[in-house]
């Protein structure tokens, strides 16, 4: 398995709305800081949060799991993305909405297997023994060809690499002459040779060149006794399900033992329980070794009423396993019925036996002051110039709409500024925008109000 080429796939649009999160805002007793790490109001909710992320730090939440309650827009999803970035950097934060797991191709289960394997992070420490230095010398050593034919051939090259340690000298294996070749490399470049994939690299270049060769093998790479090399970690973070996707894609290269090894497997492009069990395998075995360390995130489930009984067995099961996410749960409902039951009604709709698992964190509407600062903090983080008289402009239609409506305001208010070629937002350009576009309760209305126009 080649974890160097796995590439993030974390949802990064949804994530995007929430970029100015830094964490919860507490200060060291756990108390809420009115504003704070991009958090606004909510103390109370964002106290609870910081308990939470104690129990989650000592090891206490095992099993259990966290039900964010309250109005759609109260800051549920932000709470949750602070929540992991408190447990650290690079900690996964893998939002969903509970009706994502409605498919007609996938299986509902498949759905929430995958956004767990999103949620849970592998922290991938690579020791590698790096020779970096200035090149001072670059020698190719020719030989008469040892088949008897005409001409000579490179039988090794002796490069000088001035390191911090002083310079020495290396003689290498024919092939890193081609790569040295291959990328113009002279005397007087920074290089560095990493031994353990045998790859040398120019500095600045993003381009590797990876050789057949090994520089432990003595033969070619005499060292100095006592030499003390520089030891480089290289750490990478990547999620489970980075390496399920990595692994699935039809792999190898174009030569003709990748290819022959592609006749001989099915080509996998699916990823099935299968792919993961061996995955796991690999990432025990990595975990053994003190290679990889488990990063538990946080999988953010919105609009849980919208998942069946089905979904809910799974999760209850899959939050006992040990290497699970923490999950946040988000509604905006009260009693009703849980899907995929006749008349089981239960609160939020989550059946009781879950619900007993679940700490319940509420969170309060804002006032017109707290919405306009959370604008104000969104317009700096989008680099939008906006006067105090207009941002509490905004913050009085996020008072009568929503908030996110009023944020979502700021980009096409900023834009039509720009037309007029204003430096900063004025009422005039909320004004024309907000007429141009409704905010969901402003349709709604308008919807009941003609309804005998709409077709049915
Ligand atoms: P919910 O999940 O409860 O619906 P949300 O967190 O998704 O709420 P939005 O309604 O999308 O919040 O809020 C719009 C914007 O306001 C987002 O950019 C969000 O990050 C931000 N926001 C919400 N609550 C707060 C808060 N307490 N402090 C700072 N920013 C917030």
């Amino acid at each position: 398995m080649k974890i160097e080429e796995v590439k993030s796939t974390t949802k990064t649009q949804r994530i995007a709305a929430h970029s100015h999160i830094k964490g919860l805002g507490l200060d060291e007793a756990g108390f809420a800081i009115q504003t704070s790490s991009g958090l606004v109001g909510q103390e109370h909710a964002r106290e609870a949060a910081g308990i939470v992320v104690e129990m989650i730090r000592s090891k206490k939440m095992s099993g259990r799991a966290v039900l964010l309650g309250g109005p759609p827009g109260t800051g549920k999803t932000a709470i949750s993305l602070a929540i992991a970035q408190e447990l650290g950097n690079k900690v996964p934060f893998c939002p969903m909405v509970g009706s994502e797991v409605y498919s007609t191709e996938i299986k509902k289960t498949e759905v929430l297997m995958e956004n767990f394997r999103r949620a849970i992070g592998l922290r991938i420490k690579e020791t590698k023994e790096v020779y970096e230095g200035e090149v001072t010398e670059l020698t190719p050593v020719e030989t008469e060809n040892p088949m008897g034919g005409y001409g000579k051939t490179v039988s090794h090259v002796v490069i000088g690499l001035k390191t911090a340690k002083g310079t020495k000298q290396l003689k290498l294996d024919p092939s890193i002459y081609e790569s040295l070749q291959k990328e113009k490399v002279e005397t007087g470049d920074v290089i560095y040779i990493e031994s353990s994939s045998g790859a040398v690299k120019r500095q600045g270049r993003s381009d590797t060149f990876a050789t057949e060769f090994d520089l432990e093998a003595e033969e070619y790479v005499p060292l100095p006794k006592g030499e003390v090399h520089k030891k480089k970690e290289v750490i990478q973070d990547v999620t489970l399900h980075d390496l399920d996707v990595a692994n699935a894609k039809p792999q190898g290269g174009q030569d003709i033992i990748s290819m022959m090894g592609q006749l001989m497997k099915p080509k996998k492009t699916e990823i099935t329980d299968k792919l993961r069990k061996e995955i796991n395998k690999v990432v025990n075995k990595y975990i053994d070794q003190g290679i990889a360390e488990l990063v538990p995130g946080v999988l953010f489930i919105d609009e849980v009423h919208m998942l069946d009984i089905e979904c809910f067995t799974y999760l209850h099961r899959a939050l006992e396993s040990t290497i699970a996410p923490i999950v946040i749960f988000a509604t905006n409902r009260g009693k009703c019925t849980i899907r995929g039951t006749e008349d089981m009604v239960s609160p939020h709709g989550i059946p009781l036996d879950l619900l007993d698992r679940l700490m319940i964190i509420r969170t309060l509407p804002y006032s017109q002051e707290e919405m306009q600062q959370i604008i104000r903090i969104r317009a700096q983080t989008e680099d939008i110039s906006v006067s105090e008289e207009s941002l509490a402009k905004l913050a009085s239609i996020g008072v009568k709409s929503t908030l996110r409506y009023a944020v979502q305001l700021l980009t096409p208010c900023s834009l039509l500024a720009k037309i007029n070629a204003k430096e900063s937002i004025g009422d005039d350009d909320i004004q024309e925008i907000n007429e141009l576009f409704f905010d969901a309760k402003a349709s709604a209305k308008i919807l009941a109000d003609q309804d005998d126009k709409y077709m049915k």
